[in-house]
């Protein structure tokens, strides 16, 4: 058989043409949770993975995040060799060690978060960001480890720290090691705290249990993304202890707001010169570097 030989014989589809099969499209366009339409999912890199229609918020991968948030996409990546030692020798449906084995191969991570040294806006930072794929985001010891070393090294460097949130919270197969977690992070930034510099928490959609019970609610700034579901238990779970049915809205961004848990809910597409901004207030604007931080801003200095 040659090598240019078509092996298929479905038709390629058209643009314009309605009755082409469908299935050769499929991965290349996308149905928007949020308003149905369907999107090129080609245009979504161009809107950090948000609906141009109804601005409804894709899930974003810690590469994506940081890629984002590092001026020009450049960091260095941080403690990317840990990886989680089974403390428990944990067995579920399988066991731990064979399911870090087929993340870890899909996803080309040793584990749920990515650290990263680099610049935002010309300044300094560390950003840790989480990756929800990765056994859903959940919190080990391995993500305690290196949000901690990162704390560390912002107060060595006198950095400003942030940490994207998508978590489904603490990782039941380390048990009460992934528990100790929230307090080993919380003490870290206690430290930061003292040593004066700013921590900006990102919650991101979803952000749950221990999660969102320790680090990700501690930041001078506490800023979420659009209808990203933030809490501690599921709404089931609260609707079958309370007995009750939950108001419209409850533990999405824009209902945690109102009621005083957020400081800011922020479209991503403004993410970056936000945090830019609020880095210029409580740090100080960075030397040499213009004061504006938004692309309109800076065109009416
Ligand atoms: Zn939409």
């Amino acid at each position: 058989m040659s090598w240019f030989k078509r092996e298929s014989s479905g038709a390629r589809p058209r643009p314009d043409d309605d009755s082409a099969p469908t299935v050769r499209t499929e991965g290349l366009w996308l149905k928007c949770d949020g308003c149905r339409e369907i999107i090129w999912k080609k245009d979504l890199e161009l809107t950090f993975n948000t609906c141009s229609k109804c601005g409804h918020h894709f899930r974003m991968d810690a590469r994506a995040r940081l890629a984002m948030l590092f001026d020009d996409g450049h960091y260095d990546e941080l403690d990317a060799a840990l990886e989680s030692s089974d403390p428990l020798l944990f067995v579920d449906s399988k066991s731990y060690a064979d399911r870090l084995k087929a993340t870890q191969s899909a996803l080309s991570l040793k584990d749920a978060l990515i650290s990263g040294h680099g610049k935002l806006a010309g300044r300094a930072i560390h950003i840790c960001a989480m990756e929800s794929r990765f056994i859903a985001g959940s919190m080990g010891a391995v993500m305690g480890e290196k949000i901690t070393r990162a704390i560390e090294r912002s107060i060595e460097l006198r950095t400003p720290l942030i940490i994207v949130s998508a978590s489904g919270g603490a990782r039941m197969q380390e048990g009460g090691v992934s528990l100790m977690q929230m307090a080993k992070v919380s003490s870290a930034l206690m430290r930061l705290d003292e040593s004066r510099l700013p921590y900006i928490s990102i919650l991101t959609d979803p952000t749950t249990g221990g999660v969102t019970a320790s680090f990700a609610m501690l930041g001078d700034l506490n800023i979420a993304e659009p209808g990203a579901l933030i809490g501690f238990a599921g709404p089931r779970v609260i609707e079958q202890s309370i007995r009750q049915k939950l108001p419209q809205g409850f533990q999405r961004s824009e209902f945690l707001l109102q009621h005083g848990m957020l400081d800011a809910v922020v479209p991503r597409p403004e993410l970056k010169p936000y945090i830019a901004k609020a880095l210029d207030f409580l740090a100080g604007p960075v030397a040499g570097a213009p004061v504006a931080s938004s692309p309109g801003e800076r065109e009416a200095a």
